[in-house]
């Protein structure tokens, strides 16, 4: 209580701080010739033309030509539709939100979270202020349980659309509706001739938006960065195509004469050719996942010194990995120009086709494979796989190697494999489970789930499916609408199954555990460290952690030992005694204290309320949400799914993997050399039905 601050935030200091606002402002003017200078700037007034004389249009424009970065500019500046618009602009990567927001804030020289800020799970950095505000597709949706109308933003700006999301096809629908109720109450409001309240100001405490907004027709703007705008535009009754014609340079493809079976060493192969045989340059490389880029970037140092020895005069080697989940401040070194004598080889995921743009890059390397998300319908859940790209994705990623000159990408499959991939990605929505999507659009009022305005319409089967897991969890009662608690999951911040657990842990009097349990999870695959070099001392040194009733118990007993500890120093210490993530671990409390918020401001009970070391509780929350992940030990020692009959083994990493209880329920699927159970608890089977009757009362109905 020592610390006077005159109610001043540092946020607010440093906006004022005249010595700062000077350093903003030279940077934005420093930043500014570099923006003059891409394709989008040069097509300005024809862009807002554009938007201006239509409701909707669609920005196709190359990958780095300044769609996303200086389009939103522009409209908070114009006024369009009316003065002073307020524009979200919408990604599918919460990273991709928060580092195009800083970003934009250097450019306009003002402090991120006022003029421009950015909202993302778990992370707010907006205020009443914000004139344009980066979010995840996920934000832009859960605002609409609250406004239903967005009535808080002008203008929609849809990015990266090419990518079909599931979020962002789910707001495609539901804009299509928003912006005709927005036109008829406009017009209403001009009729009656002003003083129409449209409640958006709500809690705005600031003086300049004290008065509520008058309503303002809707502005849609759909960018992509795909040749494939005319599906957006015939979905948006035609609305026109606006092309920005980029600075693409040639780029020769070379495919391999034979299949590759190991893509990481055909690709640390072809480094080197091109290191030997071809002009300075950068390399990208396109691996499937994090686990791959790892295990490269360590093959690369091994070889490194080789490399270097018969090639010194051909300059050094410098590797920079970037995947979604790395921290920001790694990633940050991948988009360091490289130097006059460095060859940088950027290992990425798919997160380099689009959405991010990478200088100096030369030479691409298509390993041609993804991970994708997809769901199981015999498991009822959604896992990653390694899956062949499509040509689509195949050509942006080549498409990367001639930004800045002739480029050459190399494609790690044959000519006849590339023309037996699909033209284009599935989109998310016919992969994905879909109860995160068919829970939202009851909330959001959109009873009839069949005939929402898909773009591309999943499979009955698979609506069907998610309807009956979503009348497992609750949420769903009589004629499938929507009960009070699946309101209640709708607007919890997480998987339906998880929103499920949460609720349940109220009831169980355990919320304090589970809201920690849940945000561990959120970060679980970063939070334990497991490299093959460490993997015994590090087993060891967690083993004091262990619960006897499995890898949940064990993961809030890591965070109770965790807050014990005082001071940075010690707790950093600490983490790498245990091989434990210090990073994951303050996401995780960032987490923990958004959940903590929300379950105040929902009204859910007391979070604090706790019951000490009795699993049991812990437990039957989890069951309440994953009663389809439990399965039973068979005379033969295999695990079986109890609904689906399907075999599981326990992973190997699992604190459980060696005591073979009766009855297990678990967190995540991984399907990869086996069917792996991973975050695994010790149930009771005969304890299931009772804990999550509803939903073993239906299958005894089907059985
Ligand atoms: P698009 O959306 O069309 O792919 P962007 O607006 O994202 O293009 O990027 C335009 C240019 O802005 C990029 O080519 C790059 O030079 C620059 N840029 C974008 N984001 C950053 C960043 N975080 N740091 C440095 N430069 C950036
Ligand atoms: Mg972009």
């Amino acid at each position: 209580a020592g610390i006077q601050t005159n109610g001043v935030g540092p946020r607010k200091r440093a906006q004022m701080d005249p010595e700062q606002r000077k350093k903003r402002l030279a940077e934005a003017q420093r930043l500014k010739p570099q923006r003059e200078a891409l394709p989008v700037y040069a097509g300005r007034e024809a862009i807002l033309r554009g938007i201006r004389e239509n409701d909707t249009v669609v920005v196709l424009a190359e990958t780095g030509s300044g769609k996303t970065t200086q389009i939103p500019q522009f409209l908070i500046r114009s006024d369009i539709p009316r003065a002073s618009p307020r524009v979200v602009c919408t990604q599918p990567r919460r990273v991709a939100a928060i580092s195009l927001a800083q970003r934009v804030a250097a450019e306009t020289g003002c402090v991120l979270g006022t003029t421009v800020g950015y909202t993302v799970r778990f992370d707010d950095r907006s205020s009443p202020k914000t004139r344009l505000k980066y979010a995840t597709d996920g934000t832009l949706l859960a605002e609409m349980l609250s406004d239903r109308d967005l009535d808080a933003y002008d203008v929609v700006v849809l990015d990266e659309a090419h990518e079909r999301s599931l979020r962002t096809d789910m707001l495609m629908g539901f804009l299509k509706d928003i912006q005709k109720r927005r036109k008829a109450k406009f017009a209403e409001f001009k009729a009656k001739g002003k003083q129409v309240a449209n409640g958006n100001a709500g809690d705005d405490d600031d003086a300049q938006t004290k008065q509520p907004r008058e309503p303002s027709e809707l502005k849609i703007v759909v960018m992509s960065a795909t040749i494939d705008a005319k599906r957006f535009s015939e979905f948006f009754d035609s609305a026109p195509v606006l092309y920005v014609s980029g600075r693409q340079h040639k780029v020769t493809i070379k495919y391999v004469d034979e299949p590759q079976d190991d893509y990481v060493d055909a690709s640390i192969k072809t480094i080197v050719q091109i290191h030997q045989h071809y002009p300075p340059g950068s390399i990208l490389v396109f691996l499937p996942g994090q686990d791959e880029i790892e295990g490269m970037v360590a093959s690369l140092r091994a070889y490194l010194p080789d490399i270097e020895k018969n090639l010194a005069k051909k300059g050094q080697i410098t590797i920079a990995p970037l995947f979604a989940k790395l921290p920001a401040a790694e990633q940050a070194k991948a988009f360091v120009p490289a130097g006059p004598n460095e060859r940088k080889v950027i290992i990425a995921t798919n997160i380099a086709e689009t959405s991010v743009t990478i200088p100096g890059v030369r030479f691409v390397i298509d390993s041609g494979m993804a991970k994708e998300k997809r769901y199981h319908a015999g498991t009822g859940i959604d896992s990653l796989a390694t899956e062949p790209i499509s040509q689509s994705s195949a050509k942006q990623r080549a498409g990367r190697a001639g930004r800045e000159s002739d480029g050459w990408c190399f494609r790690l499959y044959t000519e006849t494999a590339y023309q037996h991939m699909e033209k284009r990605s599935q989109p998310e929505i016919q992969r994905v489970s879909l109860s995160f999507a068919l829970l939202h659009l009851k909330a959001a009022g959109q009873e009839d789930v069949y005939n929402f305005s898909y773009m591309d319409a999943p499979s009955v089967t698979s609506i069907q499916g998610a309807l009956h897991r979503l009348h497992g969890l609750g949420a769903l009662g009589e004629k499938s609408r929507i009960t009070p608690l699946g309101r209640q999951m709708a607007q919890l911040p997480l998987d339906p199954i998880f929103s499920r657990v949460l609720l349940e842990a109220f009831r169980q009097g355990c919320p304090r555990e589970v809201i920690d349990l849940v945000s561990l999870l959120g970060v679980k695959d970063q939070l334990i460290i497991n490299t093959s070099a460490t993997r015994e001392q590090a087993n060891e040194a967690r083993q004091k952690f262990t619960h006897r009733s499995g890898d949940h118990l064990f993961l809030i007993n890591i965070l109770r030992a965790y807050e014990e500890l005082d001071g940075t120093d010690e707790k950093k210490a600490w983490c790498k005694d245990n091989y434990i993530s210090y990073k994951a671990m303050q996401l995780a409390l960032d987490s923990r204290k958004q959940l903590r918020e929300r379950a105040e401001r929902l009204d859910l009970g007391d979070w604090e309320d706790t019951l000490n070391d009795e699993p049991e509780p812990i437990i039957a929350s989890l069951v309440a949400g994953l009663f389809a992940n439990a399965a039973t030990k068979q005379p033969d020692d295999s695990y079986r799914n109890m609904m689906t009959k399907q075999v599981v083994t326990i992973h190997p990493s699992s604190t459980v993997f060696s005591k073979k209880p009766l009855g297990i329920i678990y967190d995540e699927l991984a399907l990869t050399t086996k069917t792996y159970a991973r975050g695994v608890s010790i149930v009771d089977p005969r304890l299931l039905p009772r804990q999550a009757p509803g939903v073993f009362n239906a299958l005894r109905k089907q059985l």
